[in-house]
């Protein structure tokens, strides 16, 4: 059986960052991390590499912004006042803010004088990530995962 679209995969992944080979993220020591395959659970340029592959292939591809998380968006940052926020205010805390669209998380980009520049960025935007991934299992998704888009 090989991944394509519509099949429950399960695989083992180690993220890094290509200039510094610094691992981002690795499933490795957790369980494998298990998703269905073309509904768009996946950054798309992870899933494309993936087509193809059987159980027990190993593959290494790099993923450039476009294909990962996209790139970064300068309006995406906003100057809002300081005293919204903790005392101990550091650049990189991680928040989260309440929009129409639902919970929105957000970075501390600069801290000024009064105010605080604050980045609606994803943190992967605009990088370039290295991935090294091993298939665990491939199954058939059931009517029901289909239709509801997601593995169960
Ligand atoms: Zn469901």
């Amino acid at each position: 059986m090989k991944i394509e679209k519509d099949k429950v995969v399960s695989v083992h992944y180690t993220g890094k960052f290509p200039e510094s080979d610094e691992i981002f993220d690795t499933s490795i020591e957790r369980e494998p991390m298990e998703f269905l395959v073309g509904h768009q659970n996946m950054i798309q340029g992870f899933e494309q590499e993936l087509l193809g592959a059987e159980k027990g292939d190993n593959r290494e591809f790099t993923l450039l912004p476009e294909q990962a998380y996209g790139h970064r968006n300068e309006d995406a940052i906003q100057e809002v006042p300081k005293e919204q926020f903790p005392t101990d205010l550091e650049v990189g805390m991680m928040f989260q803010a309440q929009s129409d669209q639902g919970p929105m998380q957000f970075s501390i980009y600069e801290i000024l004088e009064d105010t605080v520049k604050i980045d609606f960025n994803h943190p992967m935007a605009g990088k370039t990530l290295k991935f090294n991934v091993e298939v665990i299992s491939i199954r058939d998704a059931s009517e029901e995962e289909i239709s509801h888009g997601h593995h169960h």
